[in-house]
């Protein structure tokens, strides 16, 4: 019997992304799966239902528009957000779901997946090692967020990035400050780079210097160590906040645009721009604030919406990955690609819990929620 791979179509709001598009198809086919497509899943990245038809798969991809006839005997199901609970009741236990969960924002769909008895991999539970680099949809995505982060910026800004030398006189470039050097961040700097700014990183993790500076940027140093586990950076006390505070506020308030992109695992985003700092800025400065999603790194941000704050425009979008929906789901196909052919071999799924990848990203199983920092938070 043939491995039945199902592709849902995501119906969260700000969700422009698919699972799985045409191109790499072909290849999760060749791994022995039969696959399916919800109708219209592909259409918010403007990849037509003809389009999966078209692919080149054996057997050859098929669309359903009915949710019973979709999943019935599916073995493996792919999304990118979190299905709907009415969508999950119709899964025999033991299927396996493949899609970002954020298990502390969603408790009761944690217990839903563990009382289904269905094996949840939860994509940003993906393990930051070498081996699982092309599985690691945390980086994908976040390196086409930064990316768009400093196109944003350039477009919110009523003045250019590089130098000008024109008739009338030489226009300087603008400087950018980029906040937060993960993945996000060193892409918002080699992007507002390429775009001629003068660019500037800041980050707590002091490891992060030499990489702003191999992309040519100055890295503003404050003299404070924010390391914390998995190569993650720490939440701050009062008194290392305030010394970053007496460093970082020339360069923000120097600074045309600001890309803050901070974040903190299971941790609201930490805010690294006052209000009292953002008072003072330039007329005309703008900052994207890439940590919306976690209630953003500004003060005056209003996550999912762009404010007007005196002369200064700070932008707080929502999911930006999925403003790039087309690029976006294609790297997230290829990260569950990888993902997938962990445990498939020999057309056959085959999950082997001594592979450090699928242990660690393993949500829930067999009634039991794997994950550490998940159990104890739904169940005590
Ligand atoms: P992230 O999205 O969790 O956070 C973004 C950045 O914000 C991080 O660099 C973090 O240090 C920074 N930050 C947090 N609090 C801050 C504060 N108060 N002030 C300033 N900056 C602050 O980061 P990410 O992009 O997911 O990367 C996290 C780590 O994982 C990094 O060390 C990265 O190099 C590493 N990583 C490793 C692999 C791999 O080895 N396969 C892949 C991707 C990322």
């Amino acid at each position: 019997m043939s491995i039945k791979l199902v592709v849902l179509t995501e119906n969260r709001p700000h969700e422009r992304r698919v699972a799985l598009v045409p191109q790499v198809a072909s290849k999760l086919s060749a791994l022995g799966l039969d696959i399916w497509i919800q109708q219209d899943a592909g259409l918010a990245s403007r990849i037509p239902n003809q389009a999966y038809l078209d692919a080149s798969a054996t057997p050859p991809l098929q669309i359903a528009a009915s949710l019973p006839e979709l999943l019935q005997n599916a073995h493996i199901v792919l999304a990118v957000q979190p299905p709907a609970a009415e969508t999950l009741k119709l899964l025999a236990p033991g299927t396996i779901v493949l899609c970002f969960v954020y298990a502390q924002r969603e408790p009761e769909l944690v217990k839903l997946l563990r009382d289904l008895q269905l094996t949840c991999f939860a994509m940003e539970l993906v393990p930051r090692i070498s081996r699982a680099q092309a599985m690691d949809a945390l980086s994908s995505q976040a390196a086409l967020a930064g990316y768009y982060g400093a196109l944003l910026g350039s477009t919110q800004l009523a003045r250019i990035l590089p130098m000008m030398t024109t008739a009338v006189g030489s226009i300087r470039p603008a400087k950018c400050l980029v906040m937060g050097l993960g993945v996000a961040g060193l892409q918002a700097l080699a992007t507002a780079r390429r775009l001629g700014a003068v660019t500037e990183g800041y980050d707590v993790r002091p490891d992060t210097k030499e990489q702003a500076e191999s992309l040519g940027a100055k890295f503003v140093d404050t003299g404070v160590d924010g390391r914390g586990e998995g190569g993650y950076a720490r939440e701050l006390t009062a008194e290392e906040q305030q010394k970053i505070q007496a460093v970082l506020t020339k360069h923000i308030q120097q600074a045309d645009l600001i890309i803050t992109t901070a974040a903190i695992p299971g941790r609201p985003s930490p805010k690294l721009i006052s209000k009292a700092q953002v008072d003072g800025m330039k007329n005309g400065a703008v900052i994207v604030d890439l940590a919306a999603d976690g209630g953003g790194n500004c003060e005056y941000s209003v996550p999912g919406e762009t404010v007007q704050i005196g002369q200064v425009t700070i932008a707080a979008p929502f999911n930006v990955p999925s403003l790039l929906a087309e690029h976006a789901s294609e790297l997230y196909a290829k990260n569950l690609l990888n993902l997938i052919g962990l445990f498939i071999k020999d057309a056959a799924i085959n999950l082997d819990w001594d592979d450090e990848i699928l242990a660690k990203t393993v949500l829930t199983h067999q009634g039991e929620i794997k994950n550490a920092a998940a159990k104890t938070l739904v169940e005590g």
